[in-house]
């Protein structure tokens, strides 16, 4: 059984930070909250990132450095986390950061144990080239794919492309009805919820 707290971010301009955990391990979905010990529901295994815009990774630096968990996402996204173009860091912040440390690129469908759950990742590009989503226990964790109220995420950043967003969307509500979905920004809602404002 996987536990989920979503984490009270400092930032006014920042993602959902989720914490989830299984059996002893964790990881941290979209850092954009500093690290704290008490944060962490056991040994943090990773920290997954659902894409690379800065609001998702604002606080990934400070869980870098006083953790040993990797840091993952997508093949399609790992350049731009150095790429403040892409980042968006530029664009909105008008800085050239980003994160410049390893990350581990995990390829569609890969799986990661946490605990007694798994976690596998489902490409879903169109926000971003390297969207992705982590499916795990029911829970789909979407970054900024999809939102509550049948909202999706915005496709004209660098790298977004509608066509490919209207393809994950179509993939996204194949999932179980009963999947909960907890967007980057906004509340959670469920497939079902969803597809009643198709
Ligand atoms: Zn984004």
């Amino acid at each position: 059984m996987l536990n989920i707290t979503l984490l009270d971010s400092p930032h006014s301009f920042a993602a959902n930070c989720y914490m989830i955990s299984s059996g002893g391990e964790c990881a941290i979905i979209d850092p954009t909250v500093p690290y704290s010990p008490e944060l962490c529901q056991g040994r943090l295994k990773y920290i997954l990132l659902t894409h690379a815009h800065f609001d998702h990774i604002l606080d990934i630096d400070s869980w870098v450095a006083n953790t040993d968990a990797k840091v993952i996402c997508s093949i399609d996204e790992k350049d731009a986390l150095s790429d403040p173009m892409r980042n968006c860091y530029k664009l909105f912040n008008g800085s050239d950061n980003g994160f410049y440390g390893d990350a581990f690129a995990i390829e569609n469908g890969g799986v990661l144990p946490l605990g007694d759950d798994r976690i596998s990742l489902m490409y879903c590009p169109g926000h971003t080239i390297g969207s992705v989503t982590y499916l795990c226990d029911g829970n789909a964790f979407v970054g900024d794919t999809i939102f509550e109220n049948g909202g999706y995420g915005r496709f004209d950043l660098p790298t977004g492309n509608f066509v490919m967003m209207r393809e994950s969307i179509k993939r996204l509500i194949n999932l179980p009805d009963e999947t909960r979905v907890y967007s980057g920004h906004g509340n959670s809602t469920t497939i079902r919820e969803y597809k009643l404002y198709l």
